[in-house]
């Protein structure tokens, strides 16, 4: 049997740099807010695995307000959420997104962030999709004021 689940995150944006975005470090005159490392992508992802299990959010197992995740890495969420994810009996088939950012552009950094992600996953680099649009000029992602990220994930039972 299968199960779906999908996420989704915001972060506003500063100037600063780099813009941690799918466990990579982006050369960016602009960075993420968050009490975490403000990884949106990650989140999202943590956010469709835990779904998927009807395990609750990102926010239920790792509190905004906890000191313990202060400037924390992403990737001990995604490592968290797959152990939940495995706990359920169930295991990755794949996992889909969009990223939207207004600036830098992406595309030269998609092969990182989906092999960066597909290591915090535990995953194949082949069943990691990461696609990215601008906001157009509009709106929080067009007027770089945030960063946002989707995520669908499909999972299959082990056994
Ligand atoms: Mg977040």
């Amino acid at each position: 049997m299968n199960r779906i689940g999908e996420g989704y995150d915001i972060h506003r944006l500063r100037p600063g740099g780099p813009l941690r975005l799918g466990c990579t470090d982006i050369l960016a005159d602009i960075e993420a807010v968050g009490h975490s490392d403000g990884d949106a992508l990650a989140h999202a992802v943590c956010d469709a695995l835990l779904g998927a299990v009807g395990g609750g959010d990102i926010g239920q197992h790792f509190p905004p307000g906890d000191p313990r995740w202060a400037g924390a890495d992403s990737k001990v969420f995604l490592a968290e959420a797959v152990r939940i994810v495995a706990e359920a009996g169930y295991e990755l088939v794949n996992v889909d997104t969009t990223i939207g950012l207004e600036t830098p552009k992406l595309a030269p950094h998609r092969d990182a962030i989906r092999v960066a992600m597909a290591a915090a996953l535990g995953c194949d680099v082949a069943n990691v999709s990461v696609k990215a649009k601008t906001g157009e000029g509009i709106g929080p992602i067009g007027e770089r004021q945030a960063v946002e990220a989707r995520a669908v994930v499909l999972l299959r039972k082990v056994g």
